[in-house]
């Protein structure tokens, strides 16, 4: 590749078995998907003297496909492959609608899920999307394959469960049983586009045929040093009518679940603020 340092040693894999090998051989190498977190790092001149494993070519891992009751969809489709699949529109919309709001096309273009998710931002934006369909990650490494529930990848800010030589091989959605009666996905960052999340929120919503609420589902990113479910809300809210009175008790409920901080991009506050707006408008839409 050129422009490496010459000190950079660089390992390509073309299949997943060869990518398991590889990185198994080298279990200090650093993964490269799509390269947009990876080019920031050697940017900063934080990959001298590394080992890098590029994934990129491993074709196997780049589709979106069917499989029984779940989507899969391979660690290195694009944000611009999720944005743009029929299925992921029709049945994941939150999902398709999140990706096309990550940085901007160019990023869309080259970023990756499994490198969204391993890169473990709190502002990743891919991640209340994913909370609330009750997405599953596919890991693989020499020592097997291990599916884990989405939100328990994540350890802490920039940092998840996945073990040294285990890579994301893809992430599984399963099919809704029935439509959600609401739905939401919304960014709030400094700009429309190339903009790091404030806040990032999504929601499910699903009614019983008297109008309580039968299921609900609703997560935050940049709330927390993870992605968080919403769970004293939804669990609140099931059985209950969305009254006034309801839908404030369940947006008071919303502190309990996130730790919001002020930082360069936000305050605590506001980011608080501007999350209660939002749960409030999806359970009482005009
Ligand atoms: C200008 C800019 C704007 C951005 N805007 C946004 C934004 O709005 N929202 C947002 O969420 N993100 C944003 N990002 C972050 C980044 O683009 C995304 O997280 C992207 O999805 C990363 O995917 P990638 O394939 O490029 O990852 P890479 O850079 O290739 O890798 C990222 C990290 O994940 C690891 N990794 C990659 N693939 C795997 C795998 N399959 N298994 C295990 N580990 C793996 C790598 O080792 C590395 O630590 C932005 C980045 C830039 C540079």
């Amino acid at each position: 590749m050129r422009g490496f340092p010459p000190s950079m040693t660089l390992l390509r894999a073309r299949s997943a078995s060869e990518a398991v090998r590889l990185y198994a051989e080298n279990p200090l190498a650093i993964p490269v998907a799509g390269g947009t977190d990876f080019m920031v790092s050697w940017n900063m001149g934080l990959l001298n003297e590394k080992t890098v494993l590029d994934i990129a070519g491993v074709r196997e891992w780049a589709a979106v496909e069917e499989a029984g009751a779940v989507l899969r969809v391979g660690a290195l489709a694009t944000h611009a492959q999720l944005r743009d699949h029929p299925a992921v529109r029709r049945d994941f919309p939150l999902l398709a609608q999140a990706a096309a709001t990550v940085g901007a096309v160019q990023i869309q273009n080259r970023g990756t899920l499994g490198g969204n998710i391993a890169n473990a931002s709190p502002a990743g934006d891919t991640f209340p999307a994913l909370a609330v369909y009750d997405a599953r990650v596919l890991a693989v490494s020499r020592a097997g394959k291990r599916s884990i529930p989405f939100v328990d990848v994540f350890a802490g800010v920039k940092k998840t469960i996945l073990a040294r030589g285990e890579l994301i091989s893809a992430v599984e959605l399963p099919f809704l049983i029935s439509k959600p009666d609401r739905q939401v996905f919304r960014k709030v960052g400094t700009r429309a586009s190339q903009a790091i999340s404030k806040t990032v929120a999504a929601g499910l919503l699903w009614l019983a045929r008297d109008r309580t609420v039968a299921k609900a589902r609703f997560a935050l990113g940049s709330m927390a040093p993870t992605v968080r479910r919403l769970k004293a809300a939804e669990g609140f809210l099931a059985g209950r009518r969305l009254t006034p009175a309801v839908v404030d008790d369940a947006v008071a409920l919303l502190a309990e679940n996130v730790s919001p901080i002020d930082d360069i991009r936000s305050t605590a506050a506001y980011r608080l603020q501007v999350s209660r707006n939002i749960l409030r408008s999806f359970l009482s839409p005009q």
